[in-house]
């Protein structure tokens, strides 16, 4: 998982921004009517989110009042923000938050949609909230899809909230050398509460991370194969495993915890593969 910072406008600017084109006046006297439980929702969800306990949230808290949860969605969302000039500004400025159009969730994917963190069908009146949107990969979407986390263990972790980025938590081992086969893992600092491990393991499996950044890192080697092989020939394994190092430790200081750095960190420390058992 990789940080975001969170959008800057709160949950009523956006709510409002959403449904103040609504052309039909019953709809939009229905949707004006809601502004201030909108708000006061937003302020659950934050006070929530601050202290741990969004698994805590209850869905009956969150309708939007007078309105059907599809209609609240459709008119809200899918009309107000995906498709309407001021909503679709809203949307595309927390589109646009990821440096490179990286998916946060995964560190890899190229962002495709704004996911839903509490699910909008059961949390309609948080549809438009900034702080439930998340730009994510088509992956990450679909992965993730209505899942509601049933304690605090099994939260995945959020972009704007959970801030994991100082610390080294990502690790691998080789399993395999040719053809690659990397197994990450989840190997956070001891100092870390036990929550917070549990949180980001969860994440790392409902995400799929090991298989993804393992397929990752067999394309990787692929590419550099032949380029092992002729500094093994030349230089030895001390060469290989300090060009190893060198590229580690370039993309670790962009991004600590990139399975691009990891993978290069193990391979850099494994006598084996320096000594040539990438070569087929
Ligand atoms: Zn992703």
């Amino acid at each position: 998982m990789w940080p975001l910072d969170p959008p800057k406008f709160s949950a009523r600017d956006s709510y409002d921004a959403c449904v103040r084109g609504t052309r039909d006046p019953h709809r939009r006297s229905l949707l004006l009517a809601a502004g201030d439980s909108i708000e006061a929702a937003g302020g659950r969800f934050r006070q929530a989110a601050q202290r741990g306990a969004l698994h805590e949230l209850k869905t009956t808290e969150f309708v939007v009042p007078g309105i059907a949860a599809n209609d609240a969605t459709r008119w809200v969302y899918e009309n107000g923000m995906v498709n309407t000039v001021e909503g679709r500004a809203v949307y595309d400025r927390i589109m646009a938050a990821p440096t490179d159009e990286r998916c946060p969730l995964c560190g890899h994917g190229v962002v495709r949609t704004l996911d839903h963190f509490l699910p909008k069908k059961m949390f309609p009146a948080l549809c438009v909230d900034p702080l439930n949107l998340v730009p994510a990969c088509a992956d990450c979407n679909h992965a993730k899809g209505e899942r509601l986390p049933s304690c605090a263990e099994t939260t995945p972790l959020h972009p704007y909230l959970d801030r994991i980025e100082h610390d080294p938590w990502l690790a691998a081992r080789i399993v395999d050398c040719s053809p690659l086969y990397l197994d990450f893992f989840v190997n956070p600092p001891c100092e870390w509460e036990q929550v917070l491990v549990d949180r980001t393991a969860h994440h790392f499996n409902m995400f799929k991370l090991a298989e993804l950044f393992a397929t990752q890192a067999n394309r990787t080697i692929n590419n550099i194969r032949q380029q092992l092989t002729t500094m093994l020939a030349t230089g030895g394994p001390a060469v290989v495993s300090a060009y190893l190092s060198a590229e580690a430790a370039t993309r670790r200081a962009h991004r600590l915890n990139s399975w691009e750095g990891v993978t290069y960190q193990t391979l850099a420390c494994d006598e084996t593969f320096c000594t040539g058992a990438f070569i087929p």
